[in-house]
Formats: C-alpha cells, sequence, structure tokens
C-alpha cells in the first residue's frame, strides 16, 4: 500500500496563497477551550500502546488506571479490556490441549512496586535486581497491562523452562492473536533490559501484537524504535486525506506552518466510494479509515503503529450507501467515535460504536434532515460535538450536542453562501498546536480553511487548488 511521493505535476497543489473567501460568515459568544485528540500512544499510560522500560517511566510515575478488574478470579487484576481477551487466550491454550494456563500476578501498583524492588535488592544487590525486577513507576505491571502466566499444574513457574512445556510453547506462537506479546524474549536483554521471561505478557490490543508478528519485530523497542507516529500512515490530526480519480489514497502531510508538506501515497484502488472518513476508530492512538462503499457496506481499515492499514473489516453492511453521515464522538461518555446519519427519508440516527468494531444498534435523534451536508465539530467549544450543517439553500447551521448523544437546544446559524462546498472536513493542529479549523472543498477545486475559535471563525485562508476530481476524506 505504501508507494513513493506521486509527482506532483498530476496531483492538485496545496499552494497557501490569499483567497478571497467563498463564504460569508458570522460570529456568535465563546465559551471554554476544546479537547484535543492524543497522537503519542507510545507516551499515554492510558493507552494500550504505552511503552514502558528502565528508560520510560510511566508518566505520571504514580499512575493507576480506573478500570482493574479481577482478571478469572484470580485475584490478580488486570484492565478490563486485557482481562476479556486473557479469556480467549486461556480458552484457546485449553483447546489446543496443553494442559491450560494459570494466572500468577498482575497489576501492581507503585506503591507494592516500591516492595518488589526493594526486597530483590535487599536479597540481591542493585544490579542484579535491575535484571529481574522493575524500579517503582517503571513496571509494566503498574500500567494493568502485563500479567505474568504459567502452566495449570504449577510446573516451571516464573522460570525459564516454562518456554520450553506445551503452553509456553503455544502462548509464544498464539498471543498476539489475544493481543499478547511475550514482552521479554530470549536473547533481547540488550534492548529490553530484561532477563528472557517467558512468562511475561503484555496486552497491546490484537492489531499491534499482530503486526509486530507479521514485520517480525521481537520487542516494542525495536517496533517503535523511540518514536511510533512517524511510521503510521496518518499521524495528525491536520493531515488531509483524499482519494484522487485514479484510485490512488494520498497523504497531505500537514507541515505545521498552516499548510501540507508533498503528498505521500499511501494506498491503492479506492474506487467506488461514496465517503471516506479518517477516525481513530478503535481508540488506540493511530488514525484508522472508515469507507462508506457505494455497495451498501461500511468498512473500516485500521491503521497500524508501524505504519500502511489492515485489510477491510466490515462494520456496517445493507444501505450505508444510501445515506449521508458524518462521524465523531457524538457522545462524550463513549470511548470510540460513532456515526450520526441520515437516511433519503431525513430521519436522524446515531450508531454508537461500543465496541470500537461493529456498529450495533441506532438510536433516532431528529426528522427532517434530507439534503442536509452533515459535518461533526465542536463549534461553541464546550467538550461536546456538535453537527454543523448545510442546508439546500446554502446555509451553515450549528446544531449545539449535548454531550451525551442528543442535542442541546436550538440551532445557530453560523454561515451563508456555503451551498458552494462540497465536502467539509475538521482539522486539529493545521495552524500549529491547538488550532482547530474546517477545511472546506469548493465546488471549483479550491480548499479553504476556516479556524475555529469558542463559538467564533477564526481566520479564513486558500490552502489548496485544482482538487477538482479529489474526494476529501471527511
Ligand atoms: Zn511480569
Amino acid at each position: 500500500m505504501a508507494g513513493a511521493p506521486a509527482k506532483a505535476a498530476q496531483l492538485p497543489a496545496t499552494a497557501a496563497q490569499a483567497s478571497s473567501t467563498t463564504a460569508a460568515v458570522h460570529t456568535a459568544v465563546p465559551t471554554a477551550a476544546n479537547p484535543l485528540p492524543s497522537v503519542d500512544p507510545v507516551g499515554d499510560p492510558a493507552n494500550f500502546s504505552v511503552l514502558v522500560n528502565k528508560s520510560r517511566p510511566l508518566n505520571p510515575v504514580s499512575y493507576a488506571p480506573g478500570d482493574l478488574v479481577n482478571a478469572r478470579g484470580s485475584g490478580q487484576y488486570l484492565r478490563a479490556e486485557a482481562a476479556a481477551w486473557l479469556n480467549g487466550l486461556f480458552q484457546g491454550a485449553a483447546d489446543a490441549g496443553t494442559g491450560g494456563l494459570a494466572v500468577v500476578s498482575g497489576y501492581r501498583s507503585y506503591a507494592q512496586q516500591q516492595q518488589v524492588y526493594s526486597y530483590y535488592v535487599s536479597i540481591y544487590g542493585q544490579a542484579q535486581a535491575d535484571l529481574i525486577s522493575a524500579r517503582p513507576g517503571h513496571s509494566e505491571h503498574q500500567t494493568g497491562l502485563a500479567v505474568d502466566v504459567g502452566n495449570a499444574n504449577g510446573s516451571c513457574g516464573l522460570s525459564t523452562c516454562f518456554g520450553d512445556t506445551p503452553a509456553g510453547i503455544w502462548v509464544a506462537a498464539n498471543a498476539h492473536k489475544y493481543g499478547f506479546i511475550v514482552r521479554y524474549p530470549n536473547g533481547y536483554t540488550n534492548i529490553t533490559g530484561y532477563s528472557y521471561e517467558p512468562w511475561h505478557l503484555r496486552y497491546v490490543g490484537v492489531d499491534l501484537a499482530t503486526d509486530m508478528k507479521r514485520r517480525g519485530f521481537p520487542t516494542m523497542e525495536q517496533y517503535f524504535a523511540g518514536n511510533p507516529s512517524v511510521y503510521a500512515s496518518i499521524t495528525s490530526g491536520a493531515d488531509l486525506v483524499a482519494a484522487d480519480s485514479s484510485g490512488r489514497l494520498l497523504r497531505y502531510p500537514a507541515h505545521g506552518g498552516g499548510g501540507y508538506g508533498v503528498p505521500t501515497v499511501i494506498g491503492s484502488n479506492w474506487h467506488g466510494l461514496k465517503q471516506a472518513f479518517v477516525v481513530d476508530w478503535d481508540s488506540d492512538g493511530v488514525y484508522d479509515i472508515l469507507a462508506q462503499w457505494d455497495n451498501g457496506t461500511l468498512g473500516l481499515f485500521t491503521g497500524w503503529p508501524g505504519g500502511a492499514f489492515s485489510t477491510q473489516i466490515v462494520v456496517g453492511t445493507g444501505d450505508w450507501d444510501k445515506m449521508t453521515i458524518t462521524v465523531g464522538k457524538w457522545s462524550a461518555a463513549e470511548r470510540f467515535p460513532g456515526v450520526v446519519g441520515y437516511f433519503p427519508d431525513g430521519g436522524l440516527r446515531y450508531y454508537p460504536n461500543t465496541m470500537g468494531r461493529s456498529l450495533i444498534y441506532r438510536v433516532d435523534i431528529g426528522s427532517g434532515w434530507a439534503g442536509m451536508g452533515l459535518t461533526m465539530a465542536d463549534w461553541n467549544a464546550d467538550g461536546a460535538n456538535d453537527i454543523l450543517a448545510t442546508t439546500t439553500s446554502g446555509h451553515l447551521l450549528s446544531y449545539p450536542g449535548n454531550g451525551n448523544g442528543g442535542f442541546a437546544g436550538l440551532p445557530l446559524t453560523v454561515g451563508s453562501g456555503w451551498g458552494t462546498m462540497k465536502a467539509l472536513v475538521p482539522s486539529f493542529g493545521l495552524s500549529g498546536p491547538g488550532t482547530r479549523s474546517i477545511t472546506a472543498h469548493t465546488v471549483d477545486g479550491y480548499l479553504v480553511d476556516y479556524g475555529l475559535g469558542a463559538g467564533a471563525w477564526g481566520a479564513q485562508r486558500q490552502v489548496g487548488n485544482g482538487w477538482n476530481g479529489m474526494k476529501l476524506f471527511k
């Protein structure tokens, strides 16, 4: 899917020259600040991709996860998602005839780790203790994502011989299917800082674990090489993604100064799209693509931290081609972004994304929406997304969201003359850290970026031209 930068002549330009505006706007009342999406999963202690080792303590060092559960009733605790996948792992090991697994150790708090480490130092001295135990704030067990496992019969407990037992062999070959990796493999002490521990499993999620396996990275350190986000196909909420008329998928990297750099081809054969969206659908800190196909399928392509995308995961089937949709966190309490959209009958529906995968049910939240263009953005910066809707008469209306899957009050007219827009794309950080904007694709092929304040428009300028024939991913 990845490829060399495409030839400029075949691509729309992105010159940032001064522009006459194509839509009139007026202001509303400012309110509060707006949270921005995280783009550094490796540094976020709550992210399943977090990289913790001797030189990368948790930040903050006293971090404690909020969703610990008793893993398999063992009295050892793990974060809920890791515990759920551990059930599958144990079932798989049992089904394979290995004799089964047992939970030995799970979550350890900062204070508990301090006791463990001090105990080892008192017995072995600091140098040896550092090889087999983590200093407080530096342990994967403090993330709630690490679990030490052993044979159900207790043999080879916390010993390297576990790796030679049927269960240990099976775990090393199959843990990735359940989102786990053997974190300290044999022969990589100089990289991980730890002796071989075939029993220490770390939950990183199926996508990352599978990608490490597929591409042959034995350790997280090598996989991320100190800087994960540079490898992801879409690295920033300010990057622009579009498909051209020959079906190539192009990423225009935001250069931080309010414009875009040279595009890279990140995919091909993207024909038959009604619309597509760049969104972190599974909330793993790496942008994914949600594709709404002309054949009625809604498909997910999860971005891998190491670059490129998964093959399509179908998250919806049926008449999705007949819907006009927008994608984002419509309910602030939801962990994953969902879909808001309408059929030609004009009935507006909210589809919560409860699993980070398939859409399972819908909620009716409005009527009379036929003919509107939809974009989800936090217009009034109250922390809850709003629906920006272009009407058939070219007005731009902001319907305030209540942050709970519904609306809070009447719409506000925030612009007129927007009938000349083919697409409106929310953007984060295009004009520098913390900035928000709406990038508009005009019918005559210009890209115009409209700064977003708190319920007010900021500066507007042209950021591209010649985009006729391009399909901008919302
Ligand atoms: Zn461990």
